[in-house]
């Protein structure tokens, strides 16, 4: 499951840097396809073999395996083990995969390799075909444009920043022969779906870019949730202000980085663990419905058993790996509801951050959804009017935690991560 965005556009209409700031902002996968072809441009040069001609590229194709992989964030692009990221980015390589990506073999043996990642995550794809052939039913499909002067500007700024010296003539010239052969092959030509919102960015900032699309995947995404029927969210809105009141009563609670707080449903909320009542601090200022797990024993009690289920609580069991909890949080994620969840599993009794269970990082991986960090903290021994400081950290997509195979050791590791962020979110840390 997962959202899928399609950014579509010609050369140079900024898809990549918009896709980037988005995906960075939302916690999603970014996916540059053109990369891909890329590197296939990158083995045809490599091999002597014209780019432009099928008879010279499709036999070389058998020799070729390509991976996407997320090193710090950032996505590397790998040719038969070789890290070409760098050296597909010269002018030479950029003409040949436009050359190689008119070839019908080419692009139908990339396909499946862009499908399966969108399959698994909340993703922005940025390319030229996303909304059309790659993943026709994408949630949010948009079509970037820009006029051929304004994007040749942009990348001879872009060139010349990195110390190149180019003549803004060639780079038009360039663009243009691009646009000339995406838009008229006859395999996936460059076209808007007829279903995408068309951007013209000539005048527009990244900001504004990035916001625009971002109304429109907040948009996608609270259909998702609309799934939900309306009296169960009118319940929690009404639930969540009367519990608040209390709270606020007896606590002096801060919340900080409500900026990064989570504007629809299907994410995971992960904090620290120290009193019973943090999913009720969470819960009071996310406004979308959160499933969490409680542990098993407190369902024996039967008013208890009544009140965690009637606000999506359920059972936990903590002794091993509970298989049908994890597929409960699953089947809520997937409904549009948000999941709370404490990965160390059990509360702290000193304050000091735990280990994290597998169960948060297998779940993300599984849904291909971010995890949103939050650091609850206050001083030892609560009393009347405490201070408490919760805070909101910016989201850590799947691709961050770099969960790819869910070996136990990449888990493990993505639950280090997450408790690692979660640390430098509480006070004692220096946030
Ligand atoms: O986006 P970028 O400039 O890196 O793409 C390089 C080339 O790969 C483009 O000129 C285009 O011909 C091709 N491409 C494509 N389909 C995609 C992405 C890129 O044909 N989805």
């Amino acid at each position: 499951m997962g959202l899928n965005c399609a950014l579509d556009g010609p050369s140079g209409a900024g898809k990549s840097t918009i896709a980037k700031t988005l995906a960075q902002r939302l916690g999603y996968v970014y996916v540059d396809t053109g990369a891909l072809y890329r590197s296939i441009g990158l083995y045809a040069v490599r091999n002597g073999a014209a780019a432009d001609s099928a008879e010279a590229v499709v036999p070389l194709l058998k020799d070729i395996s390509v991976e996407l992989k997320y090193i710090d964030g950032a996505q590397r692009v790998i040719l038969n083990g070789e890290d070409v990221s760098d050296q597909i980015r010269t002018p030479e390589i950029s003409m040949a995969a436009s050359n190689v990506s008119a070839i019908p073999a080419v692009r139908e043996f990339l396909l499946g390799l862009q499908r399966d990642i969108a399959a698994k995550n909340d993703i922005i794809m940025d390319g030229r075909d996303i909304g059309t052939v790659i993943l026709p039913n994408a949630d949010v499909k948009v079509f970037m444009t820009a006029s051929a002067e304004e994007r040749a500007r942009r990348r001879y700024d872009e060139l010349v920043a990195k110390g190149q010296t180019v003549v803004y003539e060639d780079i038009l010239k360039d663009i243009n022969l691009r646009d000339y052969n995406d838009s008229h092959r006859e395999t996936a030509p460059l076209k808007k779906a007829a279903d995408a919102v068309e951007i013209d960015t000539t005048n527009m900032s990244v900001d504004e870019v990035v916001d625009k699309i971002e109304t429109l995947i907040d948009a996608a995404k609270r259909k998702t949730f609309k799934v939900i029927p309306f009296y169960r969210r009118a319940f929690y809105a009404v639930l969540r202000f009367i519990v608040a009141i209390p709270f606020y009563i007896a606590f002096n609670i801060k919340y900080e980085g409500t900026e990064n707080l989570p504007k629809s449903g299907s994410v995971i909320l992960a904090g620290n663990h120290q009193t019973w009542f943090d999913p009720i601090l969470i819960a009071i200022r996310v406004k979308y419905i959160s499933s969490f797990m409680a542990k098993a024993e407190l369902f024996d009690i039967p008013v208890l058993n009544l009140a965690i289920k009637l606000v999506h609580g359920f059972p936990t069991r903590r002794s091993a790996t509970d298989v049908s909890s994890l597929s409960r949080a699953e089947s809520y994620i997937k409904k549009g509801y948000n999941l709370t969840i404490f990965p160390e599993g059990t509360r702290s009794k000193d304050g000091k951050i735990g280990r994290a269970r597998s169960g948060v990082a297998f779940i993300a991986s599984k849904c291909g959804v971010p995890v949103y960090p939050v650091g609850i903290s206050f001083k030892r021994h609560l009393h009347f009017r405490s201070k408490i400081t919760v805070r909101f950290g910016k989201p850590l997509s799947p691709e961050e935690l770099k969960i790819t195979s869910m070996s136990k050791t990449e888990l493990r590791e993505a639950g280090e991560r997450i408790m690692s962020t979660i640390a430098g979110l509480l006070e004692d840390n220096g946030y």
